[in-house]
């Protein structure tokens, strides 16, 4: 079974054969590594694309600047990213923007991490986690 998943180098669509683990896979467009998969600094339009491209879940953290717990998740978020190549695709959203370019995603707290598949928001929480929560959220999902 093969799966569509966006490159996070060139946001091309790779079909990739899905696998339990990866060793190495490469973007047939831009040939960079579908393995690194640190969070992708996006917007609301990039989300859009994700969502509506891979067959993965695509997990996406509303943070801003200010927010002391946000920061303090970063790098468990991060953690959690590099953690699980190829199981779910993973985005940060600065909700400071995200708010005023589209009110179509209510955000009321921050850290909010949301996860998407099939298309629609499934599943969301709120407040920082450690890495080791995030990927038992996100394993719930794959
Ligand atoms: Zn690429």
């Amino acid at each position: 079974m093969h799966i569509n998943v966006v490159c996070p180098h060139c946001l091309k669509v790779s079909s990739v054969k899905k696998k339990e683990t990866y060793t190495t896979e490469h973007c047939k467009e831009c040939g960079g590594s579908l393995l690194e998969s640190k969070p992708l600094n996006a917007n609301l339009a990039i989300l859009d694309y994700f969502i509506h491209t891979s067959d993965l879940p695509v997990i996406v953290d509303f943070w801003a600047p200010w927010c002391g717990p946000c920061l303090t998740m970063a790098p468990h978020f991060e953690a959690a990213a590099m953690a699980m190549p190829l199981q779910a695709q993973f985005l940060k959203i600065n909700n400071d923007n995200a708010q005023i370019q589209n009110p179509t995603i209510i955000i009321v707290n921050i850290p909010a991490v949301l996860v998407f598949k099939d298309g629609k928001e499934i599943d969301r929480f709120t407040g920082a986690r450690s890495s080791k929560q995030i990927i038992k959220w996100v394993e719930k999902y794959l």
